[in-house]
């Protein structure tokens, strides 16, 4: 298999994408040297925040599928924990998302492990897609987000927030416990969080379309992968995901945990949610090929 995409040559070098991506992998290294409880709690509670809230809950089953709405105040916090996690601004990640779900493991997809498992995981960021520079293409794959004025805010903000925060999270734990202790913080809460959360996120583009099992036949190569399961928060039941794309929960099976469903069903229990797509009863009886975007395109394998 080669390494890089066929049309990767044909495509634009990120340099500062690539350099901002080795550059966080290095300082993360950081994190042996200045391990504290504080730091530890701050990597728990923004790997959280971030990967669970701003990536799982908010990116991808809010915006991407539109699987539930939430309170305008809750959808305004989900966005900032998702741009704090370095992914991309919304517009950006959801594009890219909807085309990988439009032409998963063909041609077009951003990142088919089918070229590569490299690719699939990490390189594909590291070159522009044309196929999304296009605005005409972005308003077809983001019509309800390209003039929606939060999204436009996180578009032109995401720089600035993820300088400052880095600033807010030294000050905070300088203010904790002084420098060794800010430090700590900047690590662990910042650089090593960071990396963590690419790397489950890519692992979903990347290995659940490789290894697993299937619940649903589906014209792609997705799996449902446990450990990603697990690790992601319930984004691992990637088969389930690809057949019923926009239904709000990932699991569908007992033991398939899926915590970020439990995060929608409290919101809606508390007034903070609505809306909830739910998985179709008559799934089994759903037709696997030709669907267009967010519809059921998958049969039941048993
Ligand atoms: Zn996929
Ligand atoms: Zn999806």
């Amino acid at each position: 298999m080669p390494l890089l995409h066929a049309s990767a040559t044909a495509k634009t070098f990120r340099p500062a994408t690539f350099a901002v991506i080795i550059a966080i992998h290095v300082l993360a290294l950081s994190a042996i040297f200045t391990y504290s409880w504080q730091g530890l709690v701050a990597f728990l509670v923004m790997g959280f925040a971030t990967g669970c809230l701003g990536i799982t809950l908010c990116y991808h089953r809010m915006l991407s599928h539109k699987s539930f709405k939430a309170h305008p105040w809750v959808k305004n916090f989900l966005m900032l924990c998702g741009v704090l996690t370095l992914e991309g601004d919304p517009n950006w990640w959801v594009a890219n998302h909807r085309l990988h779900h439009k032409e998963a493991d063909r041609d077009l997809d951003p990142h088919s492990p089918l070229v590569s498992l490299p690719w699939s995981h990490m390189l594909w960021l590291f070159f522009a897609n044309p196929k999304l520079e296009k605005d005409c293409i972005k308003s077809k794959l983001i019509p309800d987000l390209v003039n929606d004025p939060v999204a436009k805010f996180f578009e032109k903000a995401f720089l600035p927030i993820n300088l400052a925060f880095p600033v807010l999270l030294y000050g905070l734990g300088y203010l904790i416990g002084g420098p060794k202790i800010a430090l700590s913080l900047l690590c662990w809460g910042g650089f090593f969080r960071i990396v963590w959360v690419w790397h489950i996120t890519w692992c979903v583009n990347s290995v659940t379309h490789i290894w697993g099992y299937t619940n649903y036949k589906v014209r792609d190569e997705s799996l449902n992968l446990w450990w990603v399961g697990i690790l992601a928060f319930g984004e691992g039941w990637h088969n389930n995901h690809h057949a019923f794309p926009a239904t709000a929960r990932n699991g569908h099976k007992w033991w398939e945990f899926d915590p970020t469903y439990g995060i929608i069903a409290l919101l809606k229990t508390v007034g903070l949610a609505s809306d909830i797509v739910p998985l179709p009863i008559a799934k089994a009886t759903a037709t696997v090929t030709a669907m267009p975007l967010d519809e059921p395109r998958a049969i039941a394998n048993n």
